[in-house]
C-alpha cells in the first residue's frame, strides 16, 4: 500500500493561480493531500487505486512443504 496517492489526474482550478484539484471528483489537492480516503467515494481515481489495494492484501495464504528425508532406509 501506498503511503501517499498523489499520481491521480489534476486539472487547475480557474478561480485560483496556484490551486489544483482531481480530475475524476474535483476536490482540491489540499483537502486531498495525498489520501486516498480523502477523494470523493465514487471517484474513478479512488475506485481504481482500492482495487489494487484490495488486491495486495488478499494474499493466498503461505504454505510451508517439508520434506522430510527418509533415515530408516538402511540395509
Ligand atoms: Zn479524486
Amino acid at each position: 500500500m501506498k503511503p501517499f496517492y498523489i499520481d491521480y489526474p489534476q486539472e487547475k482550478i480557474d478561480e485560483h493561480q496556484h490551486a489544483y484539484r482531481c480530475l475524476h471528483c474535483k476536490i482540491p489537492t489540499t483537502i486531498i493531500f495525498g489520501l486516498l480516503e480523502n477523494h470523493a467515494e465514487h471517484c474513478d481515481y479512488r475506485i481504481h487505486e482500492s482495487k489494487w489495494t484490495q488486491l495486495a492484501v488478499k494474499r493466498r495464504p503461505y504454505k510451508t512443504h517439508f520434506d522430510e528425508p527418509h533415515v530408516d532406509e538402511v540395509d
